[in-house]
């Protein structure tokens, strides 16, 4: 049987709950695999309907819901409210998207009269939904990457199915989301296996779920464990999928010394309350501060000390991610970093962790380089711009980099900028990288380790792409031309 477990006070919460037998995930799959042959047909309006009532299922169940996810992940109300109303904004969000026709652009390529290599026949190139996805939690967010999160809304959008491995941190939160998109799907008189969520103890479910020759992609949010594991999974099927994977990141913030001048106390506070935000358990929490050795540097750092000191992280999601924040700690002291604030307590809350290392040291220890998921940020300390961006090179793959100082424009910025851009999905010129905008230029996954498909975002508009394969349709009867674009 599962067990959930209250964050708070790691005591067993609430009722036991069967494991998905193998039986169960056949016929699981075998119903999304049914409903995804008309819903792939479906046209914008069908779509934004199951999408909005989804959006409305979870708002109306607020209550519950926040209380039962805020038992499970500690996360407290105000934190999950805000999610909530994240999670009901994307579905909406993907309903316009399929509404206005963003699923189904295409490009269309009359008939040029003549030999090739001009000439050529009437051409137009749509997009098909790939089939039933199977869709990963990530324990961090247990509404907006999760039963009803971002790449179950875009998938959904795309006109592809879902079978969701429930996250072990959630249990209850997962089951309840689930009953009542269920519901809301059955009151629309839509197939049930649009939306199908499957649970086990262990690996075996959710490496099950990918290799079955049903699925079609995979999309998960989580470590680089792992995703690494079940990207190996799809890629050893007799016919590999493609799987979305959204792992680990360090998220690196590069500050010049003039712009930690300028930004004061203001700035120090901001980056505390990044480090610290969520008890550092987001996926673009800043892990990384890459500051050139100057007296600014050294006074920011400071007072950084001083901010940290302040702050009282909650409870972390899960007994194992507590345990695992003070492994990450204890291997970076072994590589070589000095702590400038390591206060290690036996209790669930952790308290915040800063410490220091020069580039060449940090350049050489994997160890340093390797994300620790908590309220945790390693300095390095820099000799030169030169040395940044090895540092940024040694990175090598990162959801984020914040650049602070590149407003004038000179040779460095030029560097700077393309050694951040070479490295990451999201460069920030001002502000924190946690916050992560649902909207059209939202570009959420970047190079290994931050992500399996770097080319691809789970969030964002751009998200439904992730599940739509380009076909070219050539000489194609008329009626399939009217149909612009939605697939038959
Ligand atoms: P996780 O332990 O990797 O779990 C994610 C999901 O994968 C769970 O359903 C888990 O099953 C399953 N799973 C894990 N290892 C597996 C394996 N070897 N074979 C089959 N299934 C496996 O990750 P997490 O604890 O939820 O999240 C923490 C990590 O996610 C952090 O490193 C964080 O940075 C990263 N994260 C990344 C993003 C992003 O967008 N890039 C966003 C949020 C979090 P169980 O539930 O049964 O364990």
């Amino acid at each position: 049987m599962l067990q959930s477990f209250n964050a708070r006070t790691q005591e067993p919460f609430g009722a036991a709950l069967a494991p998905t037998t193998a039986a169960e995930l056949e016929a699981a799959i075998q119903a999304a695999d049914h409903a995804f042959d008309t819903w792939q047909a479906s046209d914008g309006n069908t779509r934004a309907k199951l999408l909005n009532a989804l959006a409305e299922a979870i708002e109306y169940d607020r209550e519950k819901l926040v209380e039962l996810a805020d038992a499970e992940t500690g996360l407290g109300p105000v934190r999950l409210n805000g999610e909530l109303d994240r999670t009901a904004f994307q579905l909406r969000r993907f309903a316009t998207l399929a509404q206005n026709g963003g699923a189904f652009a295409f490009t269309d390529d009359p008939a040029v009269a003549g030999g090739p290599p001009v000439g050529h026949p009437h051409m137009m190139r749509v997009r098909v939904p790939l089939g039933p996805v199977a869709m990963f939690s990530a324990s961090n967010f247990p509404f907006a990457f999760s039963v009803l999160g971002g790449d179950t809304a875009s998938a959904l959008a795309a006109g592809c199915s879902v079978v969701v491995k429930a996250h072990s941190g959630h249990l209850h939160t997962s089951q309840r989301v689930f009953e009542q998109a269920q519901h809301a799907i059955e009151k629309l008189g839509m197939p049930k296996g649009l939306l199908q969520m499957v649970q086990g103890a262990g690996n075996d479910v959710g490496v099950n779920l990918i290799k079955h020759p049903r699925i079609a992609a995979g999309a998960f949010t989580g470590s680089t464990r792992g995703g690494a594991a079940l990207r190996d999974a799809a890629r050893a099927r007799v016919r590999p999928i493609p799987f979305y994977g959204e792992l680990g990141s360090i998220n690196p913030v590069v500050a010049t010394p003039a712009a930690l001048k300028v930004g004061g106390d203001a700035l120090v506070q901001t980056l505390a309350g990044s480090i610290t935000l969520g008890c550092g358990q987001f996926c673009t929490n800043p892990g990384l501060l890459v500051l050139q050795r100057s007296a600014e540097s050294t006074e920011f750092v400071n007072h950084l000390v001083e901010a940290l000191k302040t702050q009282k992280p909650h409870a972390m999601l899960t007994k194992a991610m507590r345990q695992s924040l003070d492994h990450g700690t204890a291997a970076q002291l072994a590589a070589g970093a000095k702590a400038l604030l390591h206060n290690p307590v036996n209790d669930i809350n952790p308290n915040p962790y800063l410490a220091e290392v020069d580039a060449k040291t940090f350049m050489a220890q994997h160890a340093l380089q390797e994300e620790v998921f908590g309220p945790a940020t390693l300095i390095v300390w820099t000799d030169s711009v030169d040395e940044t961006l090895d540092v940024l090179h040694t990175v090598g793959g990162t959801l984020t980099v914040t650049l602070w100082g590149a407003e004038q424009e000179s040779a460095d910025t030029h560097r700077l900028v393309r050694g951040a851009t070479a490295i990451a999905g999201r460069v920030l010129f001002a502000g924190v990288p946690t916050g992560v905008a649902v909207t059209a230029a939202q570009q959420h996954g970047g190079p290994w380790p931050s992500s399996t498909e770097p080319m691809t975002t789970s969030v964002g508009d751009a998200a439904v792409d992730r599940f739509l394969r380009p076909v070219c349709l050539q000489d194609m009867p008329a009626w399939l031309y009217k149909r612009q674009g939605q697939p038959c």
